[in-house]
């Protein structure tokens, strides 16, 4: 069983599979209340799923871009495993074992499992995986929990790579503050413009997983040509997000997400000021007039 589960998920691309206690996460969500995420994801895992003997836990490992990288392949392989997840459910319940997408807190599933460690940085880190995977999980009846748990380095006392690097000041020794992480305010399509100023990925950012030393080992991929295509900041600009949004998911990107993102990566850089202007005027969306006008404010009008 635990074998035909694995083959499975490798075909449809995940590089391993756990197989964890269902468990019920007080901890997690009396912190992520506190902070207001998580609203959608089930923190007491056997209530939601009363069926579920095991909770499968999905690697969707992926090579990170070069730091400094523009486009995110985190997102852009969230949303290749976000596909596979569910080629995986209808593989296996044709295989006859019946499974369903679980909604519940992966990583602090995982970490109550003893799977994986919490990097300063407040990143779940998996043996050779580092930080770069993203994970899905899937609630069966079909087997029992099996812990098999990959030795994963802790963060050496003395590193300090993320807090030096992190834009947001966020990192501690003591670990994040995730009132001030730009990840914890980008949820929507408008942001802070203390976000807009220190973005350097569209949609979330990787600056603390670019430096970290942990993830060093790990190959390195270059963007696509079609991935730099639908990303290109004067497509954005001008409103043209549909092939940008279906490589990282439209559920994510929606009412000007990214093209109020490449108006401050361009303003930033000091481009495509008359294609700004244009957005403000001609943009159906609140986020991007409101970027643009901050955007062009900042970078055109004082300078
Ligand atoms: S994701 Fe960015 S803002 Fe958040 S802790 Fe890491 S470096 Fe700082
Ligand atoms: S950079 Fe160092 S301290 Fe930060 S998460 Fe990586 S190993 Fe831990």
């Amino acid at each position: 069983m635990y074998d035909l589960i694995k083959k499975e998920a490798s075909s449809c691309g995940f590089a391993e599979v756990f197989f964890l206690k269902p468990l019920r996460l007080d901890a997690w969500h009396t912190r992520a209340a506190h902070l207001g995420v998580g609203a959608s994801l089930r923190f007491d895992v056997p209530a939601a799923y009363p069926g579920a003997s095991c909770i499968l836990l999905l690697v969707y490992a992926y090579a990170p871009f070069p730091a400094g990288e523009r486009l995110s392949a985190y997102y852009l392989a969230s949303q290749r495993g976000y596909l596979a997840s569910q080629a995986l459910v209808k593989a296996l319940c044709a295989s006859g074992i019946p499974c369903e997408i679980a909604a519940v807190p992966a990583r602090a599933l995982a970490l109550a499992n003893g799977v994986g460690v919490a990097g300063k940085n407040g990143l779940l880190r998996i043996g050779a995986f580092g930080s770069r995977f993203a994970l899905y999980t899937l609630a069966t009846s079909a087997c029992m929990p099996r812990i098999e748990v990959p030795a994963t380095a802790s963060c050496p006392a003395q590193c300090d790579a993320c807090m030096r690097a992190c834009p947001m000041g966020a990192i501690t020794p003591e670990g994040i503050d995730a009132a001030h992480c730009m990840r914890y305010f980008m949820d929507g399509a408008e942001y802070p413009f203390s976000v807009y100023q220190a973005q350097s990925t569209h949609m979330g950012c990787e600056v603390c997983q670019a430096v970290c030393p942990q993830n060093a080992q790990l190959a390195k991929r270059i963007p696509e040509e079609a991935e730099q295509a639908a990303f290109a900041l004067p497509r954005l600009i001008a409103g043209d997000a549909a092939a940008a949004r279906s490589l990282v998911g439209r559920n994510l990107t929606g009412n000007g997400k990214l093209t109020a993102e490449a108006i401050c990566f361009a303003a930033r850089a000091g481009l495509h000021e008359a294609e700004i202007r244009t957005a403000l005027m001609a943009s159906p969306f609140p986020a991007v007039k409101r970027a643009a006008a901050w955007a062009l404010e900042q970078y055109f009008i004082k300078k």
